[in-house]
């Protein structure tokens, strides 16, 4: 589902006078299908701009489009709204309070459906979504690590089959191959299942492997945004605002400064080194021809 935000403002405290205005004139765009990346240092508005997203807090100017629903307007059924805009919170898993996995996913469901008899299907399929096979039912969900509580709570979010993924900090807390296997299942809900995924992070490097756009946020104004590739091309830009660059950004931008060798796009550090590898034997194949 496509996002557009008009001339959208947002001030907590509003007309008070502790007034603090969190968002300022943002307009974009975020295309159905993709990847968007949100970035930002600390208090740039990212979080609140995902509050805005999910419906519950409206804007104190502008308008905010999501699909086929206008949220100023609020002439569609909010129910509808709730299945198609799934939203993932920093640290989803403090929620848990259910004895098995299967009830925890089925949470959600069961309350807004209460009918519903096809429950158990839905939880396989939203497992499935997130890579867990069906032996996952019945286990506590306090009994699984780290990667695979994460993915149980996006499972959660996942079976009512939302278009729209909202997610806050997904990688946070997660070892190194836990985080690999969450973005790997993002790119695959993106390209498998259709959904248009919107990602708040400081991951970065993550977000370089994963995204197709990014917005930069500051002081909560758009510094910057479109594909990714251009967005980091702008390094300076980025750390006058206070937001980290990928490291295989800043490692090549350093090698093509010394060099003039532009390596082209490569996801993260490990194709970077098979790159520099390639060229170093092509480097060394060639006087000997
Ligand atoms: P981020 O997620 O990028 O760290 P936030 O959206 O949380 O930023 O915050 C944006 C700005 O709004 C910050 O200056 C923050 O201090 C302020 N803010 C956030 N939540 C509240 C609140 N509940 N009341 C007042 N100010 C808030
Ligand atoms: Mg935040």
């Amino acid at each position: 589902m496509e996002v557009i935000f008009r001339n959208v403002s947002f001030s907590y405290n509003y007309k008070k006078e502790n007034e603090k205005q969190a968002l300022k004139n943002i307009n974009m765009c975020l295309e159905n299908g993709l990847i968007h990346g949100i970035i930002g240092p600390i208090g740039s508005g990212k979080s609140t701009m995902l509050e805005l997203m999910n419906g519950i807090t409206m804007p104190t100017n502008g308008e905010i489009i999501i699909g086929k629903y206008n949220l100023i307007k609020k002439d569609f059924n909010f129910n509808k709204f709730r299945y198609d805009v799934g939203l993932v919170y920093q640290f989803p898993e403090k929620q848990f309070f259910c004895n098995t996995v299967g009830e925890e996913i089925a949470f959600t469901e069961k309350v807004f459906s209460p009918k519903n008899k096809n429950i158990k299907n839905k939880v396989i399929k939203a497992l499935k979504m997130v890579g867990l096979d069906e032996s996952y039912i019945m286990r506590s969900p306090f009994s699984l690590n780290n990667g695979e509580k994460r993915r149980v709570a996006i499972a959660s979010v996942l079976i009512s089959n939302p278009k729209l993924l909202i997610m806050d900090e997904p990688t946070i807390g997660l070892d190194n191959n836990s985080k690999k296997r969450l973005m790997r299942m993002l790119k695959k809900l993106k390209t498998m299942y259709s959904k248009t995924i919107i990602i708040v992070t400081h991951d970065v490097d993550m977000l370089y492997e994963i995204v197709d756009n990014v917005i930069v946020l500051n002081k909560g104004q758009i510094v910057i945004e479109g594909d990714k590739l251009n967005v980091f091309a702008n390094v300076e830009l980025l750390e006058k605002n206070n937001t980290p660059v990928p490291n295989v950004v800043k490692v090549e931008k350093m090698i093509y400064d010394k060099t003039g060798i532009d390596l082209g796009y490569l996801p993260n550090m490990n194709s970077l080194v098979r790159a520099i590898k390639d060229a170093k034997e092509k480097s060394e194949v060639i006087p000997y021809e």
